[in-house]
């Protein structure tokens, strides 16, 4: 049994073979899925594929990158996490790799999602890149670990693990912990705790090995678990059992 913690069922690629890509985590024991929300003009999208299925979950959120698109406060977030399937706030947090000037309304936004996160008492699903320290210091401003959640798609260093772990994150690796370049993520893959480590694809991107470059699916978080397994030393059912015990703690309202 293992959950894809982090994925987008709702992109073209993938719901356009709603039933293949199904019936693909049936035979790859992969039992549950969080459809993760990026803007809100999609988020039908991402509710409907839930609704539709009993396995899958939703976040409610707007990613980082998307600049021009609905800006949601508050009292928005929380009427949309307000549906039953929805389990977690996000994807949110920052993004200077795409934003190289770093805009304000960045943090402006990913303040205004942790503070619904805390009123609606579900997790966050955290999104950073080329912005660690920022995301770190408005998390701990903005006292994220009240309402808890994961450093979605890992990819930082060994001390902003230790930084998150300290403000209560869970870690959730993809298939780049498979890249024969990610000696130093397969690092972090060994020292994150046990309790507190979960695994997604981030499908339709970044497919591990052996489909690296292909359209990526919920079914092969089996791989990313297998390449997380050889980093640990440890068993691919090992990892199975604790990253599936992991995510139902964390999204407490997902029902196994
Ligand atoms: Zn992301
Ligand atoms: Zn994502």
């Amino acid at each position: 049994m293992l959950v894809d913690s982090h994925c987008h069922l709702d992109f073209p690629d993938l719901i356009n073979q709603e039933e293949a890509m199904l019936a693909a985590m049936a035979e790859n024991g992969v039992t549950h899925a969080l459809c993760a929300a990026v803007k809100l003009e999609t988020l039908p999208g991402v509710l409907g594929v839930a609704e539709r299925h009993p396995h899958i979950y939703a976040s409610v959120g707007v990613h980082p990158d998307n600049a021009e698109c609905e800006e949601p406060d508050e009292a928005r977030l929380l009427e949309l996490a307000a549906h039953p399937k929805v389990v977690a706030i996000g994807e949110t947090g920052l993004d200077y790799y795409w934003h190289k000037d770093a805009p304000e309304w960045q943090r402006a936004r990913f303040r205004t999602h942790i503070r619904a996160a805390k009123r609606c008492a579900k997790p966050l699903i955290i999104h950073t890149r080329d912005s660690a320290a920022d995301t770190l210091r408005v998390m701990a401003e903005e006292e994220a670990g009240v309402a808890g959640g994961v450093m979605h798609c890992f990819t930082e260093s060994l001390e902003v693990a230790r930084a998150s772990l300290e403000l209560g994150f869970y870690i959730s690796l993809s298939g780049i912990v498979s890249f024969k370049n990610a000696a130093s993520l397969r690092e972090v893959a060994r020292y994150v705790p046990a309790d507190r480590l979960l695994v997604e694809t981030d499908s339709p991107y970044l497919a591990p090995v052996p489909f690296r470059g292909k359209t990526n699916q919920p079914a092969y978080v089996r791989h990313v678990a297998q390449a997380v397994a050889d980093a640990r030393g440890e068993t691919l059912a090992h990892i199975a059992e604790i990253t599936t015990t992991n995510f139902f703690r964390l999204f407490k309202d997902a029902r196994p």
